[in-house]
C-alpha cells in the first residue's frame, strides 16, 4: 500500500465506473425521490383558465364604486355560464372559473351584501385577484429533465400538468455479504471469541436510505470456499458491498476470491482513516466494494464511496457526498499523512455549523460513533487544528 489513493481519486474512478441504469416507466404515485431520466414538457396551461384567488364577487372595475345586482354563482368546479353586464356582479369562489365580462374580482372581506345586492365602497384596479392561464406554467415549457430528483414539489408540478407517469431510472439491487468466522446474528448467545454481526443492517440502512433495494446474505465464514458461494450469487445484483476479509491478514480472503471469480479490481487502499484497505472492482456492469470490518471504517466507506455510486446509478448528476462549512469547536491532531475523517457532533449558531470532534474515534467504536452528527474531513497534509479552524463535514 505505498501508492494509496486520494480519496478525490478513489471517488472519481469510482463514478468513472457507473453507467447510470435503464429507465422504467413509473406511476407519478411511485415516484418520490425517483430520478427523471426524461424531459417531460406540459401539455396544458396551469392554471387552464382564468380563475379567481379569492372568495368575492367577479365584477367590472369601471362600475366601482357601485352597489351591484347579484346575477349569478360560480364556484370551484361549476362555471357561471353568465356574461356579466355593466351593473352586475357575480358571486365567486377561489379557483372557480372568472366569468366572461368581469375584469376583477374585489374579496368578500371588501363588501356588504344585502339580499340580492353587493355593495362595494372602493374603487380595485382590472386583474385583481385573478389568476392568468398559464401563469404558473405556459403549456409547451419543460418541467422535468433528466437528472432531476422527483422531490414533493416537483411531483406536484407533474400532477398540476396531468402527468400521470414519468421515466426514471431503476432502482439498484444491492447485496451485502458480511464475512468472518466470528460473526453471529444479534439474538443469539456468543460462545468465547464470537461477536455480534452489525455491519450487515448498518450497511443496508445506507443503501435503503440512498433509494437501494437490499439483499442480506448470512454471514460468511473466513473460507475461499464460503465466500465464494456468497460472492457469485451476490454477483448478480448491480452492486455488491462486502465487510471484511479485505486487509492484509491470513484470513483476509475477500480480494483472492473476487479475482477468481472473474472480477476485475479498480483499487485497493485509500489515503484515509479510518476504512484505509477499501477495495473495488466490476464484474460486467456489477459494482464491487470491499469494506473494512471495522463498523466505523465500513460506515464511513459507505458513505463515502458506495451511497454516490447508488446515487449516480439512478443518474443523479450530483452524487458526491455534500459536504458542508462548519468550524471547530475544539482543536485536533490529525495524522498528516491521510485524510482523516473525524466524528463530531454538529450544532448550529448564527456563526454557522459549530463540530465538536466526539470522545472515542477508534475504527471499531461503533456506539461512540452513533452519537456523531457529522464526519469532519480533514484532508491530508494538514497539519493540527486549532479551535474556531474552517473545516467540512457530510452531515450524518
Ligand atoms: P476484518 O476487516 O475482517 O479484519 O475485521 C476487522 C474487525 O472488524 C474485526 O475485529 C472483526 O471482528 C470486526 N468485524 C468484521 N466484520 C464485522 C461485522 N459484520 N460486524 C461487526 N464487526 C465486524
Ligand atoms: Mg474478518
Amino acid at each position: 500500500m505505498n501508492d494509496l489513493l486520494s480519496v478525490a481519486e478513489a471517488l472519481a474512478r469510482v463514478l468513472n465506473r457507473v453507467e447510470p441504469l435503464d429507465a422504467e416507466r413509473v406511476a407519478l404515485t411511485s415516484a418520490s425521490s425517483r430520478v427523471s431520466a426524461e424531459d417531460v414538457v406540459s401539455a396544458v396551461d396551469v392554471p387552464p383558465f382564468r380563475s379567481s384567488s379569492m372568495d368575492g364577487y367577479a365584477v367590472r372595475a369601471a362600475d366601482l364604486p357601485a352597489r351591484l345586482a347579484i346575477v349569478d354563482r360560480a364556484a370551484a368546479g361549476r362555471p357561471s355560464q353568465a356574461t356579466l353586464t355593466s351593473g352586475q356582479a357575480i358571486e365567486i369562489s377561489t379557483g372557480a372559473v372568472v366569468p366572461d365580462g368581469a375584469d376583477t374580482v374585489v374579496p368578500i372581506e371588501r363588501v356588504e351584501v344585502d339580499g340580492d345586492a353587493v355593495t362595494i365602497p372602493e374603487p380595485v384596479p382590472t386583474r385583481d385577484n385573478i389568476r392568468e392561464p398559464g401563469g404558473d406554467v405556459e403549456a409547451g415549457s419543460t418541467l422535468v429533465s433528466p437528472g432531476d430528483v422527483l422531490t414533493p414539489a416537483r411531483l406536484g408540478a407533474l400532477a398540476a400538468c396531468g402527468v400521470a407517469s414519468v421515466l426514471v431510472h431503476r432502482v439498484p439491487h444491492v447485496t451485502i455479504v458480511v464475512t468472518g468466522t466470528e460473526l453471529r446474528p444479534p439474538g443469539v448467545q456468543l460462545a468465547p471469541g464470537q461477536i455480534y454481526e452489525s455491519n450487515g443492517v448498518m450497511l443496508a440502512a445506507v443503501m435503503e436510505e440512498a433509494g437501494a433495494t437490499v439483499t442480506r446474505l448470512a454471514a460468511s465464514e473466513d473460507t475461499e470456499d464460503a465466500h465464494a458461494a456468497s460472492l457469485e450469487e451476490a454477483l448478480a445484483s448491480d452492486v455488491v458491498v462486502t465487510s471484511g476479509g479485505v486487509s492484509v491478514g491470513p484470513h483476509d480472503l475477500v480480494r483472492r476470491v473476487q479475482a477468481r471469480l472473474g472480477v476485475e479490481e479498480v483499487f485497493w487502499g485509500v489515503a484515509m482513516r479510518p476504512g484505509k484497505p477499501l477495495a473495488f472492482g466490476c464484474r460486467g456492469r456489477t459494482l464491487v466494494f470491499g469494506l473494512p470490518g471495522n463498523p466505523v471504517s465500513a460506515l464511513v466507506g459507505a458513505l463515502l464511496f458506495v451511497r454516490p455510486a447508488l446515487l449516480a446509478l439512478v443518474g443523479n448528476p450530483d452524487p458526491a457526498p455534500p459536504f458542508r462549512p462548519g468550524i471547530l469547536a475544539a482543536p485536533i491532531q490529525p495524522r498528516p499523512e491521510r485524510d482523516d475523517f473525524v466524528r463530531a457532533r454538529v450544532t448550529w449558531s448564527d456563526e454557522g455549523a459549530l463540530v465538536q470532534p466526539i470522545v472515542g474515534q477508534e475504527s471499531h467504536m461503533i456506539m461512540h460513533t452513533s452519537a456523531a452528527t457529522g464526519l469532519v474531513w480533514i484532508p491530508r497534509g494538514v497539519g493540527a487544528l486549532e479551535a474556531g479552524s474552517r473545516v467540512r463535514f457530510l452531515p450524518l
